[in-house]
């Protein structure tokens, strides 16, 4: 990671290094156009490597199943011939120039000069759904409180209290009941979970592997100094219980905020960037969006179709840089990985 504020030129600059982001670095490569990578996590892989890197996807082409963690590490594997920079730790603020021209800049003081900007910054700066509840500060810096369960093992042998009704609730109840004794709190019985998943919580419940907390929600924290004692919920009634507890994790999905970008001018839909199918590009020539943040009819937020934009992309990208030649498709088998 670079420390100092650092001017950097380049091809394109991509703003998210998030699967796709890193994708793209492999389809400007083979291109032979140079890129650099930007990205306000301290590091790389996006939601994958942020909220879910020990689950496995299955829906990778040719991958019947991979973690998401060892997804990025193979992206990883794959952008290494191009050496593209990294700034980690950065968020991009401010873009001027225009289409041949860009100069963007960083909240760290960093300017990066290029002739095309790529956005992807999936889901923008993203963030759990807090619940509104007194002291909770403390419990998030101690760990007791988390969001995200980046390691399966730390919650070995805790009490775990799980809050909420949808997939990651569901899942983490079903993946973390073997190791650890867990209660799952949720404000109604249904829950908005895949079928499958929440029979399998039905008759993990049944079977007395996990305490079903309903129809109660949470409604304060026990404990002094960041140690968690107990999670009390109540019912809408007001009804209030304690439930004992180590950890708190709470699942009421992520908040979307697309930050800085969203002043650049491109045109918007709901949080997401419009582009033009065919190319990727946004309102604003010579700046393109893919993966999440990428916006049109029929759009998949799916890592695969994220995939197929940043080939798109960089093929609309090449006039752009070099408007003097013309790109001849060539298939990756014929032309090899060429050095960076
Ligand atoms: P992201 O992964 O969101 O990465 C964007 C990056 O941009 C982030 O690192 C962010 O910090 C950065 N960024 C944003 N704004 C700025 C800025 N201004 N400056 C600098 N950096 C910025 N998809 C599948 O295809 N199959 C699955 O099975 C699957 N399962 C999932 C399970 C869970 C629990 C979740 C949460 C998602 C799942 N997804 C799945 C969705 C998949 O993770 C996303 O489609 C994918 O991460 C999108 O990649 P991305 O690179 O577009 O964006």
């Amino acid at each position: 990671m670079t420390e100092a504020p650092v001017a950097l030129e380049t091809d394109v600059a991509i703003v998210g290094a998030g699967p796709i982001g890193l994708f793209a670095v492999f389809e400007l490569g083979m291109l032979k156009l140079r890129s650099v990578l930007i990205d306000a996590l301290a590091e790389v892989g996006g939601q994958c490597t942020a909220l879910y890197p020990e689950k496995p996807i299955y829906d990778i082409p040719a991958h019947p199943a991979i973690e998401a963690g060892a997804l990025i590490t193979q992206l990883e594997q794959q952008i290494e011939p191009f050496a593209a920079p990294r700034l980690l730790g950065r968020q991009v603020n401010g873009l001027s120039g225009a289409r041949g021209d860009f100069t963007l800049t960083t909240d760290k003081g960093d300017t990066v000069r290029a002739k095309a900007v790529l956005v992807a910054a999936g889901a923008g700066a993203f963030g759990p759904n807090r619940p509104p509840l007194e002291g909770l500060a403390a419990f998030e810096a101690s760990g007791a409180v988390q969001y995200y369960v980046r390691r399966r093992e730390d919650f070995r042998g805790k009490r775990v209290v799980i809050a909420g009704g949808g997939d990651s609730a569901v899942d983490w109840a079903l993946a973390l009941k073997d190791i650890a004794r867990v209660s799952v709190v949720h404000r109604r019985a249904k829950f908005r979970a895949a079928p499958e998943s929440a029979a399998r919580l039905d008759q993990a419940a049944a079977a007395g592997e996990v305490e079903m907390v309903i129809p109660y929600q949470l409604h304060g924290l026990v404990g002094t100094g960041g140690a968690l004692q107990a999670v009390e919920v109540a019912t809408l009634e007001g009804e209030v219980k304690s439930v004992p507890a180590d950890v708190l994790l709470p699942f009421f999905g992520l908040s979307m905020d697309l930050g800085p970008i969203a002043a650049w001018g491109m045109d918007l839909a709901l949080h997401h960037v419009t582009v033009d199918p065919a190319t990727c590009e946004t309102s604003i020539p010579g700046v393109f969006a893919v993966g999440d943040v990428a916006s049109y009819p029929g759009k998949l937020k799916l890592i695969l179709q994220g995939f197929s934009e940043a080939a798109m992309a960089a093929h609309a990208i090449f006039p752009i840089v070099h408007p003097d030649q013309a790109l001849r498709f060539e298939y990756s088998t014929s032309k090899g990985v060429p050095a960076g």
